[in-house]
């Protein structure tokens, strides 16, 4: 028992569980991550409660002395959980655990306080409160984790390498909390995480993305991703970012690391939102760069085609990491498909035609496709990213007067198919399609204006023009 923590532990729950505690001569504390986020001053909702002997049992009584009926149960895991003002208490008996080699499912069996302190995956997340009446609020911290705090280390409890090789997903969450808190890995676990690497392979797909996604959404994702890299870990699961890395020379011209360019993107982005798939955006605006490039002795590099091989790419790379494949991956396509077009809009001659498209193809996700081209402008030159963010500046003011006066970024052409079909006395056909993208062609290239009647009179035309006769 070291120091007194009790001024921190002042929600009823805890009083409530020390008082029953104390009724049934049970031994309880409060442990894991609820105890590090509350020394860190994160916020946390979720409350594990560790007790001597049966979690179920203690649960059902503290329910009982708060009147809450709605309790879960989970009797092959040993826990039990209720919703008490908000904050989810689960509640577990400690336990000791040893582990096979093919799999991360241990051996389970009743233990003491340390045993359930030593399995626990850092000495950070290891730190146990006492809600016992007689030590309330003293800190049990067998591995230093306190000081570990102080220091920003992430450390593991025991031998790293057993750590790690027990239970993988370990490796992500100690790169996960580094980039979530800005933690060093000590260089023992950093070792022991390269060793162990390929010891991955035995973690479901689902789990690994839960853990990229708090690192994605984490305050500084490249802190994450670059030890992901290092250690071989993202090799693992995400191959197609690995690709991106390295720089190629011909005939004394270079072209940009793929990799570090993106990280700086999403860096950059991660400043302006907290958005999960417009960071994702961002990670896979120039996934198919690799796929794409080619040298020209005139040109250089190039990496023609990459937004639309991109986009391409986008189904498959979601399905293999479990990421939706709902409008949420739509979305992220579409970013990736129109990424280059605001910035081309900022070389050369921009006709109102073009801004008019772009306005029409990004729709509602405009202001998000501008934050993620900003957020692209990446060079070691200053001047020459400055100069670049002063015409896209124009860009921005253009979309805007365009929009204004044109109304298209939510445009439904004036003309439905309906109406074509039935002024011709038609069934749905080549035609109609025909002469519906002339009409939407029109008002954007601004032959005519949005507006019923041009609209009408144009269709006319166009039908006459493609042999198309009311009937
Ligand atoms: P967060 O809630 O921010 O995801 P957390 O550390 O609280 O982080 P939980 O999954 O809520 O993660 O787990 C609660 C506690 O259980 C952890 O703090 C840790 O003590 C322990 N724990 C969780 N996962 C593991 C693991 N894979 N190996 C060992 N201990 C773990
Ligand atoms: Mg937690």
């Amino acid at each position: 028992m070291e120091e007194d923590f009790s001024k921190y532990i002042d929600k009823p729950i805890f009083r409530t569980v020390s008082e029953v505690c104390n009724e049934n001569g049970l031994s309880a504390f409060v442990i894991g991550g609820y105890v590090r986020d509350l020394i860190l001053k994160r916020p946390s909702k979720d409350i594990d409660i560790v007790v001597l002997g049966s979690g179920l049992d203690l649960a059902e009584k503290v329910a009982k002395r708060l009147d809450i009926d709605k309790v879960q149960y989970f009797k092959n895991f040993g826990t039990a959980m209720f919703v008490h003002e908000g904050d989810d208490i689960e509640f577990v008996g400690a336990r000791k655990e040893s582990y096979s080699r093919d799999t991360r499912k241990p051996i389970v069996e009743n233990g003491s306080l340390e045993d359930d302190q030593n399995r626990r995956d850092f000495t950070i997340n290891a730190l146990a409160l006492s809600l016992n009446k007689s030590s309330f609020g003293y800190l049990v911290d067998p591995f230093d984790g306190l000081e570990d705090m102080e220091n920003k280390i992430i450390r593991t409890p025991l031998e790293p390498d057993k750590t790690y090789s027990d239970d993988p997903l370990r490796m992500l969450r100690a790169i996960r909390f580094s980039s979530q808190l800005g933690f060093r890995i000590e260089a023992e676990s950093l070792a022991a995480i390269e060793r162990n690497a390929d010891r991955l392979e035995i973690i479901s797909a689902e789990r690994i993305i839960d853990e990229v996604n708090k690192i994605v959404l984490s305050p500084k994702p490249s802190v994450g991703f670059k030890k992901l890299y290092d250690t071989k870990l993202l090799h693992q699961f995400f191959p197609e970012m690995v690709a991106l890395q390295g720089i190629e020379t011909k005939n004394g011209k270079s072209h940009k690391d793929n990799f570090y360019h993106t990280l700086e993107v999403l860096d950059n982005i991660s400043k302006e939102t907290d958005d999960l798939w417009l960071r994702w955006a961002a990670i896979m605006h120039d996934i198919a760069k690799p796929r794409t490039k080619r040298f020209h002795d005139k040109q250089g590099w190039t990496f023609h085609g990459h937004e639309d091989l991109g986009a391409k790419m986008i189904p498959k790379i979601f399905k293999k990491l479990k990421l939706p494949l709902d409008a949420k991956m739509k979305y992220v396509q579409k970013l990736v498909r129109l990424h280059l077009r605001p910035i081309s809009l900022v070389k050369g001659n921009v006709t109102d035609s073009a801004i008019r498209r772009l306005l029409f193809e990004a729709g509602e996700d405009l202001e998000d496709l501008m934050t993620l081209c900003n957020a692209d402008i990446t060079s070691k030159n200053e001047y020459k990213v400055e100069k670049y963010k002063r015409n896209f500046k124009l860009v921005e003011k253009k979309l805007k007067q365009i929009e204004e006066k044109d109304r298209v970024r939510n445009f439904q052409p004036p003309i439905s198919g309906e109406l074509i079909m039935s002024t011709f006395n038609m069934g749905p056909c080549y035609e109609v399609g025909v002469i519906k993208t002339a009409i939407k062609d029109a008002i954007l290239d601004g032959h005519i204006e949005n507006d019923y009647d041009q609209a009408y009179q144009f269709m006319l035309e166009k039908a006459k023009e493609i042999g198309v006769s009311k009937k």
